[in-house]
C-alpha cells in the first residue's frame, strides 16, 4: 500500500470513527486548541499520574485530518511517558515537514499522516492536536497555582 493510498484510508477510518472522543472526568490537565487557518477546534482533557499520561480524551470540531489526527494521537500516546511523547512528537513534526526524514521508531498508523506533505497548508490541522497536548501538559505543572484556568493556544 503506497503512501497516499495509506493516508486516505487511516485519515477516513479515523475521521468517521473519531477514538477516545469526548470529555475525560476526572481529568488533571486539560488545554483548547484553535486553527484560525481552516477553524479547526478542539479541546483536550487528560489524566496524568508518575510523568505518564494515563489516559486521554478530545472533542471539539475540526476538519478530518486535524479530527483524524487528535484520534490518532490519543490512540499513540496513552499509557506514555512524557519523555516518550516528546519523542513521538518531534517524530511526527519531522515526517510532517520533511520528505526524506526516517523516524526513529515505527510510528505505527501515524505514519499515514506523511501524506499531508503533499498539502502543506493542512500541516497545521495535522500537528494542532499536539501543539494542544503540549499546552494541557504545561498546564499540569502549573495547575497547583489555578486549576480551573484551560490554556488556549493558536497555531498562528
Ligand atoms: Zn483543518
Amino acid at each position: 500500500m503506497d503512501l497516499s493510498e495509506l493516508y486516505r484510508e487511516v485519515i477516513l477510518d479515523h475521521y468517521k470513527s473519531p477514538r477516545n472522543f469526548g470529555v475525560l472526568t476526572p481529568a488533571n490537565a486539560a488545554a483548547d486548541g484553535h486553527n484560525p487557518l481552516c477553524g479547526d477546534r478542539l479541546h483536550l482533557t487528560l489524566q496524568l499520574a508518575d510523568d505518564r499520561v494515563q489516559d486521554l480524551q478530545f472533542d471539539g470540531k475540526g476538519c478530518a485530518i486535524s479530527t483524524a489526527s487528535a484520534s490518532m494521537m490519543t490512540e499513540a500516546v496513552k499509557g506514555k511517558t512524557r519523555a516518550d511523547i516528546a519523542t513521538l512528537f518531534n517524530d511526527v513534526h519531522h515526517l510532517l515537514t520533511e520528505r526524506e526524514f526516517v523516524p526513529s521508531q515505527d510510528l505505527g498508523k501515524l505514519a499515514a499522516l506523511g501524506g499531508v506533505r503533499e498539502f502543506p497548508a493542512r500541516v497545521k490541522c495535522a500537528s494542532l492536536c499536539w501543539h494542544t497536548l503540549n499546552a494541557a501538559l504545561a498546564q499540569h505543572d502549573q495547575s497547583s497555582a489555578d486549576a480551573s484556568a484551560v490554556p488556549s493556544i493558536s497555531t498562528e
